[in-house]
């Protein structure tokens, strides 16, 4: 695996890619590497001849009293486990390389931008789509992976590869979850033991939520109504946002119909985690 930090390396390693291995498949990522990272390496090596990550901790999709700072940065062994999955590329640009000091452009994807997590960290979805338009720019690959985890963004971004006609293929990757049902992500590293169990909240709401829809429920109030009983059994757990969307325009559905997604984010102790489901169809 090549490893390279700066644009003009990784423009003539990927035109190398190109001639030698054919498509380019891309996973961006901030570091911190778990099971779920792996896995869209894992898909993308499946789909495309090579394979490019990128690591970067992108101080712009951070608000101002969030955790840019103390974010986990796990560099050797994040690129051990992306040697390992075969990865061709890694580019891990310093933030003056993507940010000059007087960079003044923003993408930003009205509307969408200030739904969900970007209703409950302004300015958060600008910073994705900002750095991602950058990072398909540098990179230029034919296909890129994205987390369900993370479904808000990828709803923000497939409208962003729209609108800019960006020549490049979204992928969703399922989520990876630990073996009792938590969504791995970077952050589960910041919960204590005791918050790691409560964490759990999120995954019985989406199991309850899955199971009342099989079993007929149609109307998203009395499934959200439930959800926050769910909740309320771990009174640790903040409820910051738990919704009934639809998963291309992130606006609120009432009638849970197939393919609507049910998102939830919530505060454990004071680590922030998001989860979602697609909705079953209804009985
Ligand atoms: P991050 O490093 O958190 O920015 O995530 C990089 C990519 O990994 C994003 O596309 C995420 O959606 C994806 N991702 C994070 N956690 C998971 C997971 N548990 N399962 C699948 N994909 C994930």
């Amino acid at each position: 695996m090549q490893i390279v930090s700066t644009i003009a390396e990784v423009r003539t390693a990927v035109r190398a890619l190109h001639t030698e291995k054919g498509s380019v498949g891309f996973v961006p990522t901030m570091g911190a590497l778990h099971a779920g990272h792996r896995s869209l390496v894992q898909i993308a090596r499946a789909r495309c001849g090579a394979v490019v990550a990128s690591i970067f901790v992108n101080p712009t999709q951070f608000g101002p009293k969030e955790d840019f700072s103390r974010y986990p940065r796990t560099f050797a062994e994040d690129c051990a486990a992306l040697q390992a999955e075969q990865v061709d590329l890694l580019f891990a640009p310093e933030v003056a390389t993507m940010y000059p000091a007087d960079a003044s452009t923003v993408v930003r994807v009205e509307g969408l931008r200030d739904r969900l997590d970007g209703a409950s960290r302004p300015g958060h979805f600008d910073g994705v789509a900002t750095v991602v338009a950058k990072l398909f720019h540098i990179v230029q690959p034919d296909a890129a992976f994205f987390g369900q985890k993370d479904a808000a963004q990828v709803a923000v971004l497939r409208r962003m590869v729209r609108d800019l006609n960006l020549p490049v293929e979204m992928i969703l990757c399922p989520t990876v979850r630990e073996a009792d049902g938590l969504a791995m992500s970077s952050r589960n590293r910041y919960l204590s033991p005791e918050e790691r169990r409560q964490a759990l909240v999120l995954w019985r709401a989406l199991q309850v939520a899955e199971a009342l829809v099989k079993n007929g429920e149609q109307q998203s109030a009395r499934l959200l109504d439930a959800l926050r009983s769910v909740f309320a059994s771990e009174p640790t757990a903040r409820i910051d946002y738990l919704a009934v969307v639809d998963a291309d325009t992130l606006l609120p559905v009432e009638d849970v119909r197939a393919g609507a997604l049910l998102a939830v984010a919530a505060y454990v102790g004071s680590t922030r985690l998001i989860d979602n489901l697609i909705l079953p169809s209804s009985a």
